[in-house]
């Protein structure tokens, strides 16, 4: 028998709906072909999961192109466009067994609410109904009733912060290959809620915790081959918002898993909404000494969630204390850059730095050292998160003001790993006080160097969505306390 061969790749990025900054291509670290299979091979991603799982299975993996960017603004038509075109060409060009997509869930562009539905549909229409067609998405996808009837089998990460991004992979490719050998016939047993979470979804404390026990337990027994529990990016303005759990059983939905489940889900809704300690109380601590680096999740600007990463309520406050130790804070502000690269390594330059775009604290004024300047600085994660992950920063500068680093970027990044901030020079482990743009994520690849916590700023990403001016996506709790009964979604039926 020929060699099977499966098609993966397409686009992976969360968009936010209220950052007016559109995430255009030059944003975007795009692959195609052998260069995508070999980097994402060993790698702790969702492309690397099914890049190992073909290899061990003798299966090849083609890659017509794979695009991916950091969480920011609605991606630019034009891009999705083309990644589009590349998937289908390659599509129509045939010779594959089938489909399993390393997506991300949660992207917008101007125009589509639902990208990731629209690609399905496209690829679908190509391939016809018979061929195996499986995704691997981050859980905080929103998920729609066009993903459900276009893709086979949908597995979101089981764990927040994300650790399991490659087994998610692998869990979509192993569905893509029995459907293959005539083992698996997925069947879907699916709960949409009107609901967020905000601020407390982590998978290792409950109530998700004994959630995800609880549909870990029904795999093991054999109840269901597949479980994910999508727990919706809270910064989405769009139709039908809110979380998704998705059980898939051999032949025959799992219908008594998914509504106990969401029924839970739905039952301890208000435990989901968690409030998070003063940035003041963090900067006490630090300014009194602490044992090791205190490594700081701006809540309010997290690139991580999609915000502009340009606020300057943290610098501010870095600024205005004289007692605190080093500190390294990302600000991205392309102008800066451009005015500390004019002025070249060891000048002193006076510039106004960030809140164009976040409006919660005004733009800064500093003076301050230009340590370093630079482009193409090459990112390697250390993981766990995504280890080995690769990555190319584009203009930067660091500039000293005082004890603050401010790392200035033409671009915003989530500095997910320390790697960020090593590709530009400043080693995060020598300083006293590291900011990142991420509320969760940061804490499983900074444990190794200091102590992790997320602190309650405000800004575009804070938890305060009362604040944002929502319209698509309501009505959904907690916004709107509403009547509200789990019940099983059809799929090919109504939106929910
Ligand atoms: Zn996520």
């Amino acid at each position: 028998m020929a060699k099977r061969r499966i098609l993966a790749g397409g686009i992976a990025q969360e968009s936010h709906s209220f950052n007016p900054v559109r995430t255009g291509r030059s944003w975007f670290t795009i692959r195609a072909g052998a260069e995508a299979v070999e980097t994402a091979r060993g790698s702790n991603s969702v492309l690397g999961g099914i890049v190992d799982a073909a290899a061990e299975n003798d299966i090849e993996v083609i890659v017509p192109v794979m695009f991916r960017a950091q969480s920011g603004g609605p991606v630019e038509d034009t891009v999705f466009a083309e990644m589009r075109d590349r998937m289908c060409d390659a599509a129509r060009r045939g010779d594959f067994d089938a489909i399993v997509l390393p997506l991300h869930g949660g992207m917008l562009t101007p125009s589509l609410e639902d990208p990731e539905g629209a690609l399905m549909m496209a690829l679908r229409h190509i391939v016809g109904p018979e061929m195996p067609l499986t995704a691997g998405f981050d859980l905080h996808a929103h998920v729609t009733p066009e993903i459900l009837a276009h893709c086979n089998l949908l597995a979101g990460y089981l764990t927040n912060p994300h650790g399991d991004q490659g087994n998610t992979g692998r869990r979509a490719f192993l569905a893509a290959l029995d459907m293959l050998e005539g083992r698996l016939q997925p069947a879907l047993a699916a709960v949409h809620l009107p609901m967020l979470t905000l601020g407390n979804d982590r998978t290792d404390e409950d109530p998700l915790l004994s959630l995800h026990a609880r549909a870990r337990a029904a795999v093991e027994a054999g109840v269901a081959c597949d479980v994910s529990i999508f727990n919706a990016q809270q910064f989405l303005d769009v139709h039908g918002l809110g979380q998704w759990v998705l059980a898939y059983g051999n032949g025959t939905a799992p219908n008594d898993l998914a509504l106990e489940l969401a029924q839970t889900l739905w039952a301890r809704r208000r435990e989901l909404i968690g409030s998070y300690p003063a940035l003041d109380e963090y900067l006490d601590r630090a300014a009194h000494g602490m044992e090791r680096p205190l490594i700081l999740g701006d809540q309010g600007d997290r690139v991580a969630g999609g915000s502009p990463g340009d606020g300057t309520y943290v610098l501010r406050a870095l600024l205005a204390r004289d007692s605190l130790p080093p500190s390294a804070i990302p600000i991205a502000d392309v102008r800066a850059v451009q005015a500390c690269q004019a002025a070249g390594q060891g000048a002193t330059v006076t510039l106004t730095v960030g809140g164009r775009y976040s409006t919660v604290s005004p733009p800064v004024t500093v003076t301050g050292e230009v340590v370093s300047v630079g482009n193409s600085a090459q990112v390697v994660y250390d993981g766990p998160a995504d280890a080995g992950y690769r990555t190319t920063l584009g203009d930067y500068a660091v500039l000293r003001v005082g004890k603050v680093h401010l790392i200035l970027t033409d671009q915003p990044y989530s500095y997910l790993d320390p790697g960020y901030f090593r590709a530009m020079g400043v080693d995060p482990a020598r300083m006293g006080i590291v900011i990142t743009r991420s509320g969760y994520h940061f804490t499983l690849n900074y444990a190794a160097i200091g102590e992790c916590v997320t602190v309650d700023t405000p800004g575009m990403t804070s938890y305060r969505v009362a604040e944002l001016p929502f319209t698509k996506a309501r009505p959904f709790f907690p916004l709107d306390e509403m009547d509200f009964t789990p019940r099983l979604h059809v799929v090919g039926g109504v939106s929910p």
